[in-house]
């Protein structure tokens, strides 16, 4: 990516750098998965920078008319090289996005010579920017809120995923062709059954929300073999419509909180978005049978009311969902570059305590 700099506009983080995110972190205080503390991110530097943050005034218009382009490249590679390949994420806002470091860390892991931006589109201007992008040279590009059904619209190949999921998080451009995937779900199927040991077939398991992440996380949750899957919604129809749409796919059931009160299951994910605000979804201690998994897809929060009520009633594991964003971000890189990256020791490091 060559893009020409304005004195003034190009400030080097090192320390913010992958590696040196070690010495920005404290450590875990005890827990079901190690939790780390990640601060300072933006405000260290010094001279051996192997990681770029750009403020790019010289950036193409569209990115500078967001107000915020983020520039990292994998360290230890050349920066300016013709051949490195250009990746970003498009949502709003993204001031506290961990994806390019998550894929910064990725490519110094894997030797991928690979730029990730986050590129702030705004309303109604997800094409617009995507096209940029594209015409820039960009290879492919996550989706976040509120874009991911732009997205959806924006491809020109869907995988069953995505379509099923009606959402989009990940795309890859290939000359005239957008093809699009949802890896949401995978992460946090991955999360669960490789990172936490905790297989899904022949379990009970309890899907709290029906809004856009329990859409994308219902095929692959199905794709594994519970014996029940369970969503529970305060808007019953928007339950009773998934049921419908993904009933062949496994013995799914749907309803509203009341309907479950009474019934346990091994594993409860909260994929509501009632932890961002501090609030509990409408569970019960009688939902967590003995040995289960509590998973809240939220993350950062620390023991959010829903995990607090969990770990009280007996649960065996209560996490975050830390892992489900790292694993879906392996996945995308995974597909873009055809290298796999380790993931463990990146989600013990953005972990916070759950305390
Ligand atoms: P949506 O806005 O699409 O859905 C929100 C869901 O929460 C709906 O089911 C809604 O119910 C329910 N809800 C909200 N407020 C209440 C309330 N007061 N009482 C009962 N139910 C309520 O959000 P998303 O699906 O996109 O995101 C959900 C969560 O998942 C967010 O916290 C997000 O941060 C997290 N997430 C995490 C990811 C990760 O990688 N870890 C990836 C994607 C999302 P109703 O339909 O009745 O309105």
């Amino acid at each position: 990516m060559n893009q020409p700099s304005e004195a003034g506009s190009t400030v080097s983080v090192s320390q913010m750098a992958c590696n040196n995110i070690s010495s920005a972190v404290t450590p875990p205080a005890t827990g079901t998965r190690q939790r780390w503390n990640v601060t300072g991110m933006s405000k260290t530097a010094s001279n051996n920078s192997s990681l770029m943050l750009r403020c790019a005034a010289s950036a193409p218009k569209a990115l500078r008319a967001v107000g915020k382009m983020r520039y990292f490249h994998a360290p230890d590679q050349p920066r300016e090289s013709p051949m490195t390949d250009q990746y970003a994420v498009i949502g709003r806002p993204l001031g506290h996005s961990k994806s390019p470091m998550i894929h910064a860390d990725f490519a110094r892991e894997t030797g991928q010579d690979l730029t990730y931006v986050a590129i702030e589109a705004p309303d109604g201007g997800f094409a617009a920017t995507v096209e940029r992008f594209r015409a820039e040279g960009g290879r492919g590009i996550n989706v976040t809120l509120p874009f991911k059904l732009d997205a959806a619209a924006y491809a020109t190949e869907l995988s069953d995923r995505a379509r099923l999921a009606g959402a989009v998080n990940c795309m890859k451009f290939d000359g005239a062709r957008a093809v699009a995937e949802n890896y949401d779900g995978l992460g946090l199927v991955n999360d669960i059954e490789r990172n936490l040991g905790f297989p899904i077939a022949g379990r009970r398991v309890l899907l709290l929300g029906a809004g856009g992440a329990a859409r994308g996380v219902l095929l692959p949750f199905l794709e594994r073999g519970p014996e029940v899957l369970v969503i529970a919604n305060r808007s019953v129809a928007k339950a009773t419509a998934l049921r419908e749409q993904f009933a062949m796919r496994g013995n799914l059931v749907a309803g509203d909180y009341a309907d479950v009160a009474d019934q346990c299951f091994d594993i409860v994910v909260n994929a509501t978005s009632m932890s961002l605000r501090g609030e509990l979804p409408p569970v019960t201690a009688r939902n967590f049978a003995a040995g289960c998994l509590a998973y809240d897809l939220v993350y950062g929060k620390g023991l959010t009311p829903f995990l607090r009520l969990a770990r009280d009633a007996g649960a065996e594991r209560v996490v975050d969902g830390i892992g489900m964003l790292v694993e879906q971000a392996a996945e995308a890189f995974e597909w873009w570059r055809g290298v796999r990256p380790q993931t463990q020791a990146l989600i013990e490091r953005l972990s916070v305590p759950l305390t």
